[in-house]
């Protein structure tokens, strides 16, 4: 069975990597004019919305099997 903490661990290691992109392509796109670049980007940033969304999850489902136990 995968653990919360692992759980956490790699959602983290996607919001840091997702968001990193996220960066990238918005300053680069704006810096070169590429309409792709930019839309892509803000592709990124939804699904940086999407990981916290998982994250916060995680956290309330912890809460949630503390508080039953
Ligand atoms: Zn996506």
């Amino acid at each position: 069975m995968v653990s919360a903490k692992g759980n956490k661990r790699r959602l983290a290691a996607m919001f840091t990597m997702t968001f990193a992109f996220f960066l990238v392509e918005i300053i680069v796109g704006y810096l070169t004019n590429s309409m792709a670049l930019v839309a892509d980007s803000f592709h990124m940033l939804s699904d940086v919305a999407a990981l916290v969304v998982a994250f916060v999850s995680v956290k309330v489902i912890i809460i949630v099997i503390i508080n039953v136990t």
